[in-house]
């Protein structure tokens, strides 16, 4: 497609924008300033202060925080409250159980047919729920000087045709990083489809820009997008404009979403959420089920609460706008269905 037939979005032409990096940089990494932002009486509200899992958020996603609502369910993914520190049984460090299957260093291949490259730990924004907040990134991603035990694995695995950027999050990554990537993919030819699972693409928009697709535009296969968006607050005319881009570029949009206790736990929000991706040319993926991770207990819900509230979804929405609802379960062949216990 010419670069002609895609009109210009609002965010992406503005004068004077600034680099994604010098954006991201200006990120909020004290929660206390945040509150201060949003307009929330810090008295009302606890928060631990030393933290494994340290705090960030950035400017985009703290502007669509309702102003003085300490409820606000953007808010409570990303504020890190006292029940973190709860020790609650059945809740792991390594929820998932992807360790295992790390078969060199930054490469799970746990599913049939896709690996998954956590090329770094870093993300834009801390979700306070987020499975990957005990993994060790450390000694788990793709060195790019090492890189080449990667691409070995790849090569030697011909049943494997798509390659699934994780993280962390892979767009924190720069974009000369992944043009290089690509194009070691490339001299594979069994690797047909590239997917990116991306919060960056709703939580920082500027990080959409006419160079990041022509990068991905020099992939030989098929591009598929990611993104992970919980509430239909997350989405307003900025972010449009870049999954717009993306989807008249030829990429195919997903979403997927984590079911959150006072987040996005009723059928109204849920089927909100479904016609607000649709609006935006993206199409419901996921509905996960939380991990059980260890600090994150206080966002979980029971079986029979989930069961009831997808079957309200189910009977609210038509099929195609209708997410899986699944869970991860360690030892299992794919995603698993998830309804009830
Ligand atoms: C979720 C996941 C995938 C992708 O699964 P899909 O069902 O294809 O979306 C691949 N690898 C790992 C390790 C995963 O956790
Ligand atoms: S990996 Fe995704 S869910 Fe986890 S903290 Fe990063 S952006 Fe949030």
């Amino acid at each position: 497609m010419s670069s002609a037939t895609i009109s210009t979005p609002v965010s992406l032409a503005a004068p004077g924008r600034q680099h994604w990096k010098t954006v991201l940089a200006d990120s909020f990494r004290d929660p206390y300033e945040l509150l201060k932002y949003c307009g929330i009486d810090v008295s009302r509200v606890q928060l631990v202060s030393e933290h494994e899992f340290a705090f960030r958020v950035t400017r985009y996603f703290a502007s669509l925080i309702e102003k003085g609502n300490a409820q606000d369910p953007l808010l409570l993914q990303v504020l890190p409250g006292t029940q973190e520190l709860q020790r609650v049984e059945g809740y792991l460090q390594d929820a998932v159980g992807d360790i295992q299957f790390m078969r060199v260093p930054g490469l799970v291949h746990k599913y049939a047919g896709r690996v998954l490259l956590t090329l770094t730990g870093a993300c834009a924004i801390h979700c306070r729920y987020c499975f990957r907040r005990h993994f060790p990134y450390g000694e788990a991603r793709v060195g790019f000087d090492q890189g080449g035990q990667v691409m070995k694995y790849l090569a030697e695995h011909d049943d494997v045709n798509e390659v699934i950027l994780s993280g962390g999050d892979p767009l924190m990554v720069s974009d000369g990083k992944l043009a290089d990537l690509v194009a070691s993919l490339n001299r594979i030819p069994h690797i047909k489809t590239l997917r990116i699972h991306s919060r960056l693409l709703s939580v920082l928009p500027e990080r959409v820009t006419r160079d990041l697709v022509e990068v991905l535009q020099g992939f030989d296969g098929q591009v598929v997008m990611v993104t992970h968006i919980n509430h239909p607050n997350e989405i307003s005319e900025r972010n449009q404009a870049a999954f717009q881009l993306l989807s008249k570029t030829g990429y195919r949009l997903f979403n997927q979403s984590v079911l959150l206790k006072r987040v996005n736990d009723s059928a109204s929000t849920l089927v909100e959420l479904s016609n607000r991706l649709f609006e935006s040319h993206i199409t419901p993926y996921y509905l996960h089920r939380l991990d059980k991770v260890q600090g994150a207990a206080h966002f979980d819900l029971p079986g029979r609460e989930c069961a009831r509230i997808y079957a309200q979804l189910r009977s609210r929405l038509p099929g195609y706008l209708l997410p899986a609802m699944v869970q991860d379960i360690p030892g299992q062949p794919a995603k698993t269905p998830a309804i009830g216990d």
